[in-house]
């Protein structure tokens, strides 16, 4: 399909680097044009791309490549308005995305997820309570491991847990997955998708290729999704209310269609969010004929997504919890909802122009103390104390932040880091903020 095609991947990054080689080992000739110049990229990207039996051309993306090109492979973060697609487009050189070029080099079923939120979840978890079953499991796609690198030359046995975002979904047009979840929609990217109706057009382009054999899970507890009709495969619905659709949980059980199958209880993750992405999960592997012991096992050996309020364990009888990936306001409001009592709170970063004031009356309900570091510490300390809530105190950084909590928790308080902003003031991203709060734990350990 691809042998002595000219093929220009537009973009490298990891998923970039990953579609380029695989069509390389298919006989392609392959550009790779990316804005970064060579030497300003991360080091193995670079070594990566170097290695490669490819043409490179970095710093900017010349239109004179596109003259005799076949295909673009486009990286999902680009926007289709730039002009070397504009120019495409006029000469009619179509582009995909690397999702789609991992369908079309593979004979995998495909289980795939998508949704505003909880999708990396979601996928983890499906892919924990898949691998339980007697076919072959990988897990890839957004969710940090390209999918191109996964799918290449996997058979028909095979089952591909595929994290899917609507930037990728738009440049998709004969992905057909077996299974396909939709686990909410709330406004999110509308600087690029322009509306709503956009943005959900970009999304059911998942189950565009669907028919009577595949399935569609779906969020019955979704206002936006409960309306829609979902093509033509079959649908399970799930919800967190006793009775409703196919998937639900009752008496604190999750049951699937009058039988229970594992307490709720089974699932360590804390919060209602996560329940949703379990019940999203079972749905899943009942559609696909998981045993119910399969299942229970699934949920049980779950320890979480590292960053997503994963447990980091207990010193001292003090919890920690780390959610580094919370970089909004609206992620630390789920983690504060997602415990009973209340925390100690370490929040701040970066500044995108987000306002706090939202969250304080769930500080008010939820908050032992708040502790406030980075670029944003003081404006969420100013809308605290605003807003009526006064133990809130301002920290150097999240080391700072860190020593100030435990040296006034006691045991049975939990430390939570849910930061309401990115990380880009003091850290590379949010997975090096985590990391580092987590090295913070283990010396405090270490010293007592
Ligand atoms: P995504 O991959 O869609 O960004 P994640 O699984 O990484 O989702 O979760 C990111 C954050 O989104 C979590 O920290 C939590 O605050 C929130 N979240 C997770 N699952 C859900 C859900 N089902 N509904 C609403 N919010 C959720």
């Amino acid at each position: 399909m691809f042998s002595g095609k000219k093929v220009i991947v537009l973009g490298g990054a990891k998923s970039g680097i990953s579609a380029a080689q695989v069509l390389v080992r298919l006989g392609a000739e392959v550009t790779l044009t990316d804005i970064t110049p060579l030497h300003q990229m991360p080091e193995p990207e670079r070594i990566a791309l170097q290695d490669m039996n490819i043409r490179l051309v970095t710093g900017s993306h010349p239109t004179t490549l596109l003259s005799g090109a076949d295909l673009i492979v486009k990286n999902p973060g680009i926007s289709p308005e730039i002009e070397f697609l504009q120019t495409a487009r006029e000469l009619g050189i179509p582009w995909i995305s690397e999702l789609e070029l991992a369908w079309l080099i593979s004979k995998a079923e495909f289980v795939a997820i998508t949704g505003t939120n909880g999708k990396t979840t979601t996928t983890a978890l499906t892919g924990e309570i898949l691998a339980r079953g007697s076919r072959p499991v990988a897990v890839g796609g957004n969710i940090g491991i390209p999918l191109t690198g996964i799918s290449f030359g996997k058979g028909p046995e095979w089952l591909l847990v595929v994290e899917t975002s609507s930037f990728q979904l738009e440049d998709c047009y004969k992905l057909h997955p077996r299974v396909a979840i939709f686990t909410n929609l709330t406004p999110d990217h509308l600087d690029r998708h322009k509306s709503m109706e956009n943005y959900l057009a970009a999304k059911l382009r998942l189950i565009q290729n669907q028919d009577s054999d595949d399935y569609v899970v779906v969020n019955r507890d979704d206002p936006i999704l409960a309306r829609q009709s979902f093509g033509r495969g079959q649908k399970i619905w799930y919800s967190l209310k006793p009775g409703q659709g196919d998937c639900y949980i009752e008496d604190g059980w999750f049951c699937w269609r009058g039988e229970r199958l594992a307490p709720a209880g089974d699932l360590s993750l804390p919060g209602e969010h996560n329940l949703q992405n379990a019940l999203a999960a079972i749905a899943a592997a009942k559609a696909l004929r998981l045993p119910a012991e399969e299942i229970r096992q699934g949920l049980r050996g779950f320890a979480g997504v590292e960053h997503r309020l994963e447990y980091v364990g207990e010193v001292r009888g003090i919890k920690f919890y780390n959610d580094s990936k919370a970089t909004n306001p609206e992620s630390t409001s789920t983690a504060l909802h997602s415990f009973a009592g209340k925390v100690l709170l370490l929040a701040g970063g970066y500044d995108k122009g987000a306002e706090f004031v939202e969250l304080v009356p769930l500080f008010l309900e939820k908050v032992k103390h708040l502790f406030t570091f980075g670029d944003t510490g003081e404006k969420i300390r100013r809308e605290a104390i605003a807003g009526g809530f006064m133990e809130v105190s301002p920290t150097l950084d999240l080391a700072d932040a860190f020593n100030q909590a435990v040296s006034i928790a006691s045991p049975g308080d939990i430390v939570l880091l849910s930061p309401a902003c990115a990380s880009w003031d003091q850290y590379a991203n949010f997975e090096e903020r985590g990391k580092h709060f987590k090295a913070l734990i283990k010396s405090w350990r270490e010293k007592l």
